[in-house]
């Protein structure tokens, strides 16, 4: 903490991994005498940047852009491009670190890396955002490859955001390069299923999960929040299983309908539109609006926060406990405060942990970097039973990580131990690099 003043979510990230390898340590004193602790929280290269823009009234805005490369040692940094407000080096260096083990956990050659921008998307016209990312790329494009630091998306970084990298990387490159950044349009290189990839992922790990405590998603109640790329396609994923998810958010409020959430309506005012959620009680006058927080009070058996970090807190977690949750499937990154996440597991609510359940689109980015270096184009179903087997993977590594070290049902603990254990194995054949 003293070498990383005010880093608060960095220092969270860090602590719940530290915590969860001491087993590990115990078994090989080897890693703690080749200094991996000490490397593994050091990121291996990390860029600031200043990004000048020209909005729609002719004012000059700056903004600042970050790149953390973490760790490479099993192959090129991987990992989204956040756009928020919020956006400082302690997220970055969260997401980041967090990714090294998601990565790993994949089975796919990648590393982990981050990056970002304090910019924020929302109000901002079509053109706005194209000179914004035009700039953040003038920039970042010296430090990113096919072979050294792939980009994807992230919050507030989409296809349209990607489409507008990706042309400007092409421009100053001169050169075809498509594996450069993944969540491309489907017409330059982009993958099917990457869309779909997170959420879809997410459920394919909770389905493992709930069926591995007897449990399935047929006929339960589901809550998720956020109503962004995650968010979507865990509802729809969730629906197809044939769950009922009755209330879904943004950043102003929550709605909640008990005839069960309208998909096609979400995607209209989010993915169409770019409206607030608040628009969904036009359309279905059934539903309420609540404006604020306090999704989490809504009674249900499975939660899916989809949104952003530390969503989840103590109090958050006692009303899911008390209302009898089974599980908690994390779609965003570190949506639980450590505090929660203790408290969930000590009353045996099922969690599925960020790194594990979330590592869908990742490993679909990986797979888009295959196809885009093979130049081929694999089918919906090819790619999404290629996703589906890497989370059923994904699941029986940290299922057995956990029984192997004493944790059987702690899938938190068995993801970070299984997550590490590759990359700390690399990190010792590699030397002290
Ligand atoms: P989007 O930008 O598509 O959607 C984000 C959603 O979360 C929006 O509904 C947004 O509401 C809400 N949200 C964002 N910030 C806040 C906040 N501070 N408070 C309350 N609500 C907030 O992002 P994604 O769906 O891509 O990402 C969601 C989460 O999933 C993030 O944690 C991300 O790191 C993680 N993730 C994403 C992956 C991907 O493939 N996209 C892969 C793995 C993890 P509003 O519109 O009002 O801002």
């Amino acid at each position: 903490k003293k070498r990383n003043p005010g880093e608060t979510e960095f220092h969270q990230a860090v602590e719940e991994v530290l915590i969860s390898i001491e087993p590990v340590l115990k078994k090989h004193p080897e890693y703690i005498e080749a200094g991996i602790l000490e490397r593994i929280v050091e990121p291996e290269r990390q860029v600031i940047f200043r990004v000048p823009w020209v909005d729609d009234s002719g004012k000059v805005r700056v903004n600042r852009g970050f790149r953390v490369q973490f760790n490479s040692a099993i192959g090129p940094y991987k990992g989204g491009i956040r756009f928020h407000p919020s956006v400082y080096l302690g997220i970055i260096k969260f997401l980041g670190f967090e990714q090294i083990f998601k990565n790993s956990l994949t089975g796919l050659p990648i590393g982990g890396g981050k990056g970002g921008s304090d910019f924020d998307p929302k109000g901002k016209s079509d053109a706005e955002i194209m000179r914004f990312c035009q700039s953040f790329m003038t920039e970042l494009y010296r430090h990113i490859g096919q072979d050294i630091d792939v980009p994807a998306g992230d919050i507030g970084v989409g296809a349209r955001e990607i489409g507008y990298m990706y042309g400007q990387y092409k421009r100053i490159k001169n050169a075809y390069e498509a594996g450069v950044l993944t969540g491309k349009g489907l017409t330059y290189g982009g993958s099917l299923v990457r869309k779909q990839a997170t959420g879809y992922g997410l459920i394919y790990f909770v389905r493992e999960m709930l069926k591995e405590h007897g449990h399935s998603l047929e006929g339960k109640e589901v809550v998720i929040s956020g109503s962004g790329n995650v968010a979507i396609y865990a509802c729809e994923k969730a629906q197809s299983y044939g769950a009922k998810v009755v209330a879904m958010s943004d950043s102003s409020g929550y709605i909640y309908d008990e005839e069960g959430i309208n998909l096609d309506t979400i995607k209209q005012i989010k993915e169409v539109e770019r409206k607030r959620i608040s628009e969904y009680v036009k359309y279905h006058p059934q539903a309420q609006y609540h404006e604020g927080r306090g999704l989490w009070n809504i009674k249900c058996d499975i939660a899916l926060p989809c949104a952003t970090q530390n969503d989840i807190d103590v109090e958050d977690a006692k009303a899911l406990i008390a209302n009898k949750v089974i599980a908690v499937g994390e779609g965003a990154n570190m949506p639980c405060t450590n505090e929660a996440l203790n408290l969930l597991i000590e009353n045996n609510i099922l969690v599925a942990p960020a790194k594990a359940a979330n590592a869908g689109g990742v490993a679909t980015s990986a797979l888009e970097m295959s196809q885009n270096s093979m130049r081929l184009a694999w089918t919906f179903e090819e790619v999404d039973e290629k996703l589906d087997q890497i989370m059923v993977n994904i699941f029986n590594s940290a299922k057995q990580a956990a029984k192997e070290y004493g944790f059987e049902g702690n899938y938190v603990v068995g993801a970070n131990i299984a997550g590490f254990l590759k990359v700390a194995e690399a990190m010792m054949a590699q030397g002290v690099v």
